[in-house]
């Protein structure tokens, strides 16, 4: 691509920030902004002590302002830096304050790059222990760019268990390994549904792709998400499944998840 052809950026870190996990996938839709969003809140759930940031540079289908109930514009600090907004105790900083709601994201190229490189490099965070980044889907321009740029600790990587995802996923967890950045494991998100009246189990996505995928890479399952109702509405009403039922199954398994990064 043309960013690997102006040869590899230095990389830089964000400053206050220790560690940066990225939260990837191959396709859109399996799951990985609900992962990113309970993943930030699962650890600091797990331990009170540590600050935590979510950055969501989805550039083109931000998800992060709903799912944390955030709107408006940031605040520029004194030395022109944008504040981010907070919520349920997690700095937040995503493209959707910084655009219209409802503006079509039509950009291209340098238009994507220089908001890229505002949201990587113009945020005053203060002191964070985790940064947890919500990437677009895909192995695209945007993915490369954030992995050269700044230091990654790793990549957690979401997929269903559905081959066309698996596939893709295949490619996020190589391209990773091309740049140098550690996969820490695969998700495997909406594996099974269980009905609520009758307890009947339904893979619908399939069973166990992303066991399969991941022993095929030699990667870890970092955790298993079951297609529930709790969850989609959770996230959809901006309280999300390990903020508001902190005690169900579902959020104890992103609460597993946070324990294994
Ligand atoms: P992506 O970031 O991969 O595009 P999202 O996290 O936005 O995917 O999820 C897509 C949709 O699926 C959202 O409406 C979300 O609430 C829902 N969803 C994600 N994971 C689950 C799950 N385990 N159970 C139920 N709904 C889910």
């Amino acid at each position: 691509s043309q960013i690997m052809s102006r040869g590899l950026p230095k990389q830089k870190p964000i400053e206050g920030v220790k560690q940066v996990i990225v939260v990837a996938s191959g396709k859109g839709g399996v799951g990985k902004s609900t992962t990113a969003v309970n993943l930030a809140l699962a650890l600091a759930a797990n331990d009170l002590s540590k600050a935590v940031g979510l950055l969501d540079v989805d550039v083109y289908g931000p998800s992060v302002p709903k799912m944390m109930n955030l709107k408006g514009n940031p605040e520029l600090s004194q030395s022109n830096l944008m504040r981010p907004l907070l919520n349920y105790g997690i700095a937040c900083m995503s493209m959707g304050f910084l655009v219209e709601e409802t503006a079509p994201l039509v950009w291209r190229g340098l238009m994507v790059m220089s908001a890229i490189e505002k949201l990587l490099r113009q945020v005053d965070w203060g002191q964070l222990d985790y940064l947890v980044v919500d990437m677009p889907p895909g192995t695209g321009d945007v993915q490369l760019s954030v992995s050269q740029n700044i230091p990654i600790s790793g990549a957690v990587i979401v997929s269903t268990p559905q081959d066309i995802a698996l596939m893709d996923a295949h490619k996020g967890a190589e391209m990773f390994r091309k740049v140098h950045v550690p996969v820490l494991g695969l998700v495997q998100n909406m594996s099974v549904f269980q009905c609520p009246k009758c307890k009947h189990k339904t893979h619908i996505f399939g069973a166990d792709g992303a066991r399969r995928l991941a022993r095929t890479l030699d990667l870890d399952i970092l955790g298993d998400i079951p297609l529930h109702l709790n969850i989609r509405e959770a996230s959809d009403t901006g309280q999300p499944i390990v903020i508001s039922q902190p005690e169900s199954d579902e959020a104890k398994a992103y609460l597993r998840i946070a324990t294994e990064v």
